[in-house]
């Protein structure tokens, strides 16, 4: 591996910027694994210690997890053998407070020769409207799942599935403009305030979200350097 390959890194972005996305196409080009507070918190509930049941309740119940927990759990997993090589954080931390717990977990001396700490912080940036066309137009097949998009990618012929032939086509509960709205002023009130806690560290490098996959796939490639 080249010396200047980052491999310990968070990927941001608001709700439909795609880095859940473009955190998969990383994880396969560098072999190491992607994850979400959401992945974590599934894995943790299949358990079934005292801890699944809390995780569970929570999952169940909608409930944010409590910071301390999250962090727990995360460092937890950080720190399995299989993510020692390097993670991407796919949108977490979420919150102001949780950054700074996660540094402070993974800088801290018990750690140090593992070299945990987060070396990359990727900002993919697409404008709302971008974001709220992007989710409210799109669907699916109920058979076979294959995705669509009313204004950027409708089946070759109308109303039947290009994969399957299926004719029958379904979309998210909560990819109405309220909901996606909704989220965006959430991610601007709660999560926003991280951007600038990692660009004082040196951290952060913002990639231009907009255009096909595969055009913010290479640039994502020529910061991270594989
Ligand atoms: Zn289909």
């Amino acid at each position: 591996m080249p010396e200047t390959l980052k491999r310990n890194i968070v990927m941001m972005g608001a709700p439909g910027s795609g880095k859940g996305t473009q955190s998969a196409v990383l994880s396969e080009k560098l072999g190491i694994n992607a994850f979400s507070m959401g992945d974590i918190l599934r894995g943790v509930a299949r358990g079934t210690d005292e801890e699944a049941r809390q995780v569970k309740a929570l999952i169940d119940k909608g409930n944010m997890v409590p910071d301390q927990l999250a962090i727990r759990l995360m460092e937890k997993e950080l720190f399995k053998p299989e993510n020692q090589n390097g993670y991407i954080l796919d949108g977490f931390p979420r919150e102001l407070s949780q950054a700074k717990a996660l540094d402070k977990a993974l800088n801290s001396r018990k750690y140090a020769k593992y070299n945990m700490g987060i070396d990359l912080v990727l900002l993919l940036q697409v404008p709302d409207d971008y974001v709220i066309d992007r989710i409210i137009g799109r669907y699916a097949c109920a058979k076979c799942h294959t995705l669509y998009h009313e204004k950027f990618k409708q089946p070759h012929v109308f109303g039947i599935c290009d994969v399957c032939g299926g004719k029958e086509f379904t979309r998210r509960a909560d990819d109405t403009f309220e909901t996606v709205v909704s989220r965006l002023r959430l991610f601007r009130r709660v999560t926003a305030p991280v951007i600038p806690y990692y660009e004082m560290k040196g951290l952060l490098v913002c990639v231009d979200g907009t255009g096909p996959i595969d055009v913010v796939s290479e640039k994502i490639r020529k910061i991270v350097g594989y």
